[in-house]
């Protein structure tokens, strides 16, 4: 009888399962043996007994102590085939979401299961591009999954933003991002766009920001906000400070002369989301595919089966189905939609 995928990739406890290999992916609660696809905290947490990511994923977990001593890291390269135990071969292949980011694919028995983690098609010159995996059976997320969600490209937003700066030169942009990821690419995509200034930077996205700099990205010149006095408010004007979305609107941002509150994020396609977070300057700016590549993505890995793990996941089922493409929702446990962003 042929093999069912359910019999060796299962749900267990809300996270995802390969039984002969023994071994969760991207589980929410500590494991012994555990298969990481990028670094984000809806993915990467700590307190496993033995990790399997890539390098980037490794590195990045120990910057945010998601990894201590007693941790065991195997690090896997893209391509990088590994027995996995239990008959079950694990490799990586870029997923275009984060540096470092990765589809794991596993492989048993003839058959192929990829679990795409978190993904997007659009170009973003901080990490590799996705590449299309033909499988059996393909896992995604559905974050954005409804069809109003069309991404932009980041360089039309980044136009837009840099012409706001033209017209109010005394102003000063404070910028929401995620640390990880987020804060990279849209300093990169400045960059490349021609802003030269220097950057301004939260204390909390120094360290990431390295890392990516080890990994031999060039932001060009930053600067920390904590190196100048608070009463160096005009110091700032008609540049871009960066900071985690929520310090945008709190206290921190009062040393900032005529502050003009911004965010980088997916949601900002949603005017009320903006307006919620009383941001004025919404850059719509995503880290996963939008709806039109969720769909042509699983076309194009021509897998027979499609499990959703998490998002807008009725919405992507019904889509998929109607291509002719055998879909289920599973609902997994522990991914916030705040953090897929
Ligand atoms: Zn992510
Ligand atoms: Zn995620």
């Amino acid at each position: 009888m042929a093999l069912d995928p359910e019999d060796w990739m299962a749900v267990r406890d809300g996270q995802f399962y390969c039984v002969p290999a023994d071994t969760y992916v991207d589980p929410m609660t500590p494991v012994d043996r555990a298969v990481i696809t990028h670094g984000h905290a809806d993915h990467a947490r700590k307190g496993h007994g033995r990790v399997w990511a890539t390098p980037e994923t490794v590195d990045i977990m120990r910057t945010r102590y998601y990894i201590s001593e007693e941790t065991e890291a195997t690090k896997l390269r893209y391509h990088e085939r590994h027995d996995l135990g239990g008959g079950v071969t694990l490799w990586f292949a870029s997923a275009g979401h984060i540096l470092g980011s990765a589809q794991a694919v596993f492989e048993y028995q003839g058959q192929r299961i990829v679990a795409a983690g978190d993904f997007k098609r659009h170009p973003d010159p901080t990490c590799e591009p996705f590449e299309v995996v033909p499988c059996d059976v393909f896992i995604t997320e559905a974050t954005f999954a409804l069809p109003v969600f069309q991404h932009p490209p980041l360089e039309a937003e980044v136009e837009k933003l840099l012409r706001t700066m033209a017209t109010l030169p005394d102003a000063t942009i404070i910028l929401g991002v995620y640390a990880l990821g987020k804060c990279q690419r849209v300093m990169k995509t400045l960059r490349l766009a021609g802003y030269d200034k220097p950057f301004y930077l939260h204390g909390a996205l120094r360290r990431l920001t390295e890392l990516y700099e080890n990994y031999g990205q060039d932001f060009g010149e930053w600067r920390m906000v904590s190196d100048f006095p608070r009463s160096d408010k005009d110091r700032y004007r008609n540049h871009i400070v960066l900071c985690p979305p929520a310090q945008v609107n709190d206290r921190w941002s009062r040393r900032f002369a005529d502050p003009i509150p911004a965010a980088a994020s997916g949601w900002m396609q949603i005017r009320a989301r903006a307006r919620q977070k009383r941001v004025e300057l919404g850059m719509v700016c995503s880290d996963h595919a939008d709806w039109n590549d969720l769909i042509r993505t699983c076309k194009e890995t021509e897998a027979g089966m499609v499990w959703i793990t998490h998002g807008r996941v009725e919405a992507l089922e019904y889509a998929l189905r109607q291509e002719g493409i055998p879909a289920k929702g599973l609902h997994l446990i522990g991914m916030e939609e705040e953090a897929g962003d």
